[in-house]
């Protein structure tokens, strides 16, 4: 996996919740560069749309969700590497304008219509959609193939929700060099592990509020190494919920001036949204910000301001529940608020001032590292790491990364009780056993069900896998039954093994998630697929230049038709042809017409120029 890269330029990719960001490190200027996509922003949403007739990526896609919301599909991040029955996955597949159904193994599988047929895709696959646009970014930006990419997930990702990422990116063609904490890059991003200021362990606070997801971390590094002592977070908190707030700010508004409610009206609402995206973004520079949307609902036009004081009220209980979670997630670190050295910023929504501002006065006013864009901070790290891990790059410290359990692990135990060997936040690599009793007299065997997950009933958790452990010899119930230890070694891959100390029996079970893998059959397969929709993507384009170039050509020709008026330059002969060759073309044009091959347009385009170039220059 952390495989050197032999050629083209190693990028960073932060693949978030609702925007992506690709960086790349330029050697010349011994700097990070934010790329800028097509349209050129630093950000991409996150987001693939399927209509009749193409796919959208990115910024088009998420412009005719509106229009389109039943095929337009987002959140991927939230799917991956999760089961369709994961309650997070149900809750979520509510309010999805998309359909999410549960495939083979309980895999979440997204179907959408796609030039009038159903298609279905995996997270895996949606993912792998918004990691293509990210690379043919970079590849624009640096004019030569890009292979090899450090992308970013969040420090509490599960590892199969880490190797369904690799797995996107290898159906996107990239090799992906490592998955990186994204707080360890937004610390990269600082160069916080070479500040020589600080004696031995240095504490940094790492606050993300983004789109649609609020996740806060501490890491400590020590010897450039580079530790998650603890996550905390919010999976429905961020930019998303301040703009439903002003839309529904406004949309009482609207009410109130025009006597009109616009809340059934999913298209009016969601135009209203991106004005209110807008005017947010606005509010963090500005104090005050307009809205005006043309022809809202009913044909009324809509204009209005919102001050930043305002904002700030709507979101108030919001913003301060971010500053609980910053409280309890110290308290899990066991630590005092005092002891941390730094404080780094992330997420588009940390660029709020009041957001900023809240959490400067929970640190008794120290300062925050933010002069590197919050939006783009995870993806600079991720750049610097890539640039770490290629080759050609000398003289740079390497980080190793260490990671820790996401999740508590554990078994059941009688009653269906959750008995936790190895509590969340624990570092890893991690040994630790505990010793179980019969419940039963003579009881010869005890069934170990290994679980994930911080519930008390054990069977609520996420059950990871078991095994039987037999041949107890007859003794009384409270006799020792087991010895179960619990070990994840450096690659995050958790051994559960019993032992039964008077028959000397053990068992054991490796969980490795591979159930929930892609295989390699599969993702071969998903390539194939990415190729197809690359080459219709491609067929598109081409056609539709081709159209409107034949469209170009009838205007074209329609005015020197109108000129013959004014001075007759041309013969009869040369007027038929022109009306003829206007009527073939619009006849080729015409909608009925839509399989007309794309060679026949240009062919056909081809043709007219050569014999009407002159024709058409008498009249110029
Ligand atoms: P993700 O959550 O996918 O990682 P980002 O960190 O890029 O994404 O955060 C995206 C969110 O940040 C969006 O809700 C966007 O509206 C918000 N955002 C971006 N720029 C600003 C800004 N200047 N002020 C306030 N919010 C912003
Ligand atoms: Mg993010």
């Amino acid at each position: 996996m952390a495989r050197k890269c032999e050629e083209g330029r190693a990028v960073g990719i932060d693949l978030g919740t609702t925007y992506s960001c690709v960086a790349v490190w330029q050697e010349q200027h011994s700097r990070v560069e934010i790329i800028h996509n097509d349209q050129g922003n630093r950000t991409t949403p996150s987001c693939v749309a399927f209509t009749e007739d193409q796919r959208f990526i990115g910024d088009a896609a998420k412009n005719q969700a509106a229009a389109n919301s039943q095929n337009t599909v987002f959140d991927a991040k939230r799917l991956i590497g999760r089961k369709f029955s994961d309650p997070i996955v149900l809750d979520d597949a509510l309010l999805w304008p998309f359909k999410v159904t549960a495939g083979v193994n309980d895999k979440p599988i997204i179907t959408v219509n796609y030039k009038g047929q159903e298609k279905q895709l995996c997270a895996e696959e949606v993912s792998s959609m918004v990691l293509t646009k990210m690379r043919e970014i970079a590849e624009a930006y640096l004019e030569s193939p890009v292979k090899n990419a450090v992308v970013t997930v969040p420090a509490y990702f599960s590892d199969s929700q880490r190797k369904a990422t690799i797995d996107a990116g290898s159906i996107a063609g990239l090799n992906v060099m490592r998955v990186m904490n994204e707080p360890t890059a937004a610390a990269v991003a600082y160069g916080l592990e070479k500040r020589a200021d600080c004696v031995g362990e240095r504490n940094i606070f790492v606050f993300d509020l983004g789109g649609g997801t609020f996740d806060v971390s501490i890491l400590t590094i020590k010897d450039n190494i580079f530790q998650v002592k603890a996550t905390a977070g919010n999976t429905h908190l961020g930019g998303e919920d301040f703009d439903n707030r002003m839309v529904n700010y406004f949309a009482q508004e609207f009410k109130r001036k025009n006597k009109l409610d616009i809340s059934a009206s999913s298209k009016a609402l969601r135009r209203l949204r991106t004005a209110c995206e807008r005017a947010k973004r606005i509010l963090s520079f500005l104090v005050v910000a307009t809205i005006e949307v043309d022809s809202l609902f009913q044909g009324i036009d809509f204009s209005s301001s919102i001050n930043r004081a305002k904002f700030e009220e709507l979101n108030l209980d919001l913003l301060n529940d971010c500053i609980k979670t910053v409280e309890s997630c110290i308290m899990d670190a066991k630590m005092d608020k005092s002891t941390i050295d730094d404080f780094v910023l992330v997420g588009g929504s940390s660029r709020i001032p009041k957001v900023q501002q809240l959490l400067q006065d929970f640190f008794n006013g120290k300062e925050l590292c933010k002069s590197i864009n919050p939006d783009e901070a995870v993806a600079y790290g991720a750049a610097v790491q890539a640039a770490l891990l290629s080759k050609d790059v000398k003289n740079v410290p390497n980080l190793v990364l260490q990671d820790v359990t996401p999740l508590s692990i554990g078994r059941s135990i009688i009653g269906d009780v959750m008995s936790v060997v190895i509590p969340r936040n624990t570092c890893i690599p991690v040994k630790k056993t505990r010793e179980y009793f019969t419940v039963e007299d003579n009881q010869s065997s005890s069934l170990i069900k290994v679980y994930e997950g911080e519930r008390t009933k054990a069977s609520d958790n996420n059950l990871l896998g078991s095994f039987r452990l037999s041949g107890f010899p007859p003794a009384p119930r409270g006799s020792p039954s087991s010895d179960v230890c619990f070990a994840i070694g450096e690659n995050g891959i958790l051994t559960v093994s019993a032992t039964n100390s008077s028959s000397g029996n053990s068992n054991e079970i490796t969980i490795t998630n591979y159930k929930e893998r892609l295989s390699s059959e599969e993702i071969n397969k998903l390539i194939k697929e990415a190729e197809n929709f690359h080459i219709e993507d491609q067929r598109f384009l081409r056609k539709a230049k081709a159209v409107n170039a034949l469209d170009d050509y009838i205007y074209k020709m329609g005015n020197a038709l109108k000129k013959k008026d004014i001075d007759v330059k041309l013969s009869s002969q040369e007027i038929e042809k022109i009306e003829s060759a206007i009527a073939v073309a619009t006849n080729l044009l015409d909608e009925k017409n839509q399989q007309v091959e794309i060679d026949v347009l240009e062919d056909y385009l081809k043709g007219i120029e050569s014999r009407m170039e002159q024709i058409i220059a008498k009249t110029n």
